[in-house]
């Protein structure tokens, strides 16, 4: 037998790649191949001759592709040695879930009669009749398990319409805002909904730290050209968390480049941030530019109301039971945000479930005692941490926000960083924001030498409870 010495995966497939992709919306036989390539790869050259290679592509259909294989032992083998595996290329490569449906070819050049049918699965004939979830996107997350109030209002709405008109009003759309403010739920929701809509479109989520990881892995593996085929070929991409982007030039340009190719092809582009764009440093204009190029909106804390009918609607979606006096008085207690709420809710269903108890105005005070000021934690501010601690060492806040390094002043303000990150909620990053732009290592490094510090020298630590416990009752007071 010759060696076949098949081609490594060349850069000019991905235009290939893109260029079929566009013409024809249910045509997989590029992911197929590119699949089968990779697979081949993976495998020695007579294992990969012996069954990859006989392995014929016939067809594709909605989230199906249809191939022919020679007899009904063959297909039996492909299916053990290799389905799972092909199937998760498939994924990767397309961004969606693609079955395969086998049929047996029974002589060599015969044309496949469409009556041999080989046994199909039920997933995959379920597939092509009603549309499956998303495997990347959590089914929960959609506009009608989403409760619409002042806080998110704009941005509902206007999630609502990129839904129904992808690539076309507001691209790219980017939706900030505080944590667990409801911002990845909605962001799903719009590919949830597009993916019930059109299941044929290409959606590809991903969080800012996997694509980053994924980009460096590809460049590692010599797969560069894959890692460009599956970004630029989304219909609809989404990525969570843009904020935790790294400086690193290459990740940024790769996104950089990506945008550009969907944007010129509009297709939709929607990203979640914990803070306005032009907030973070860490980005280079041209990228930043394109951030703010389209819509950007903001996720506000829920209000009470809102508060009130997001866990109304959770508790009745769970099926527990918890009277509306207990919602009233978690509403009251947790004003942060809804991931907190839930939180609140998923304690108490477990107390009452576990205990074989009801869920009481007095259970749920007496069991969420301890979240309620945990909650609260973000209440104090860290302008109210710094001007304590100064004044207890007889400085300014102004001295702690400004450059000086003096041990008579780094130490102190040290100890404020301290405090601030065991306190309240604040990352790192908004830390350093307070103090005088410092950057998110710097209050790392502080607080690190604190915590060192206060293990060696004794007299620390009552210092520091002595002005944690003098913040928490300033705070309670303001
Ligand atoms: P973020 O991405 O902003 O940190 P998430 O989208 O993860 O927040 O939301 C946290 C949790 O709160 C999720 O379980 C989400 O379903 C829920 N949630 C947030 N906002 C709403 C809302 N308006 N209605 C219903 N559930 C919400
Ligand atoms: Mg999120």
């Amino acid at each position: 037998m010759a060696i076949d010495v098949r081609p490594p995966l060349r850069i000019d497939h991905l235009a290939v790649i893109i260029e079929a992709v566009m013409s024809d919306k249910w045509n997989y036989s590029v992911f197929w191949e590119e699949a089968i390539n990779i697979l081949r790869a993976r495998k020695s050259e007579q294992e990969s001759e012996m069954w990859l290679g006989r392995i014929i592509y016939h067809k594709s259909e909605a989230s199906l592709i249809v191939v022919l294989v020679p007899s009904k032992f063959f297909q039996d083998q492909v299916k053990t040695r290799y389905l799972n595996e092909i199937e998760q290329l498939l994924v990767e490569l397309s961004g969606t879930e693609i079955k395969i449906e086998f049929k047996i070819q029974s002589a060599n050049k015969e044309r496949v009669s469409e009556t041999i049918e080989a046994p199909v699965t039920n997933s995959a004939k379920s597939t092509s009749k009603k549309v499956s979830r998303h495997p990347m996107l959590n089914a929960d997350y959609t506009f009608d398990h989403f409760v619409i109030g002042d806080n998110n209002n704009f941005a509902a709405n206007a999630a609502l319409a990129i839904a129904r008109e992808p690539g076309t009003i507001y691209n790219p759309f980017l939706i900030y805002g505080g944590v667990g403010l409801g911002k990845t739920h909605l962001l799903q929701s719009i590919g949830n909904m597009v993916h019930l809509t059109n299941p044929e479109k290409k959606i590809i989520y991903v969080q800012m730290d996997n694509f980053t990881t994924e980009f460096i892995e590809s460049i590692a593996r010599k797969e560069q050209h894959l890692f460009k085929a599956k970004y630029r070929t989304a219909d609809i991409l989404l990525i969570d968390d843009i904020h935790s982007i790294t400086k690193r030039e290459g990740t940024q340009e790769e996104l950089f480049y990506t945008f550009n190719a969907l944007y010129d092809n509009k297709k939709q582009m929607v990203f979640t941030c914990d803070r306005p764009v032009s907030e973070i440093k860490e980005i280079t204009d041209r990228l930043r530019n394109r951030f703010e190029r389209g819509l950007n909106v903001d996720l506000q804390p829920p209000s009470y109301e809102t508060r009130f009918a997001i866990l109304r609607k959770k508790i009745e979606s769970w099926g527990v039971n918890i009277p509306d006096e207990s919602i009233q008085i978690i509403c009251n207690n947790i004003t942060t945000n809804v991931r907190d709420l839930e939180k609140a809710i998923t304690k108490l269903r477990a107390f009452s479930e576990l205990m074989g108890k009801e869920i009481t105005p007095e259970v749920t005070r007496e069991q969420l005692k301890d979240f309620f000021s945990v909650t609260n934690r973000k209440n104090i501010s860290i302008d109210l941490i710094i001007k304590e601690v100064a004044s207890y060492f007889n400085l300014t806040s102004q001295d702690f926000r400004q450059k000086r390094r003096t041990q008579s002043v780094s130490f102190p303000r040290q100890i404020a960083m301290y405090i601030s990150r065991e306190i309240t909620e604040y990352s790192t990053t908004e830390i350093g924001e307070e103090f005088g732009g410092r950057d998110h290592t710097t209050i790392m490094h502080g607080c690190q030498k604190i915590s060192d510090i206060m293990k060696s020298d004794p007299t620390i630590e009552p210092i520091v409870k002595e002005l944690i416990r003098k913040i928490k009752t300033e705070g309670l007071n303001s």
